[in-house]
């Protein structure tokens, strides 16, 4: 399962009664996607939740394909975000305290840690092609995206 799947919106019950229909704990579920898509009802959240709700919105589901919200963009966004999260320096825990602050979305720090290390694991494979097909830029620039996310 990718680490997207379990990403989980933060007071998800909350969030349905403000907006009156059902939303599904996984933030990148498809009904969750379709209801920030299309950003119905949105106004009747209170403005803290929306400014959020509306920050992942922006982030994550601002691509032009034609079958937005499904086309893996958002998910890939996500990573990305985890990603710069781990290279400034942030371990599994202050990633999730991080992720809460800007999106109300959380994960368990045991999910991103294994994110992570199996990031680290794909890179190593990754560095010993590089290194067989004979590619020596590549393999460092593969080290140094490893080093920095094993850090
Ligand atoms: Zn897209």
């Amino acid at each position: 399962m990718a680490i997207t799947d379990k990403i989980y919106v933060k007071n998800h019950r909350q969030l349905a009664s403000q907006l009156e229909t059902n939303v599904p704990k996984g933030a990148f579920k498809g009904a969750t996607l379709d209801l920030l898509f299309q950003g119905e009802g949105l106004e009747k959240l209170d403005d803290a939740t929306r400014e959020r709700v509306l920050d992942f919105a922006s982030d994550f589901l601002d691509c032009d394909c034609q079958d937005n919200p499904y086309c893996g963009c958002p998910e890939r966004k996500f990573i990305q975000y985890l990603l710069e999260l781990r290279a400034q320096g942030l371990g599994p825990d202050a990633i999730v305290d991080v992720m809460s602050d800007d999106y109300m979305v959380y994960a368990y720090a045991g999910d991103v840690l294994s994110f992570l290390d199996s990031g680290v694991r794909t890179l190593e494979a990754a560095e010993g092609l590089a290194g067989v097909d004979g590619y020596p830029e590549k393999q460092a620039k593969i080290r140094e995206a490893k080093d920095e996310l094993a850090r």
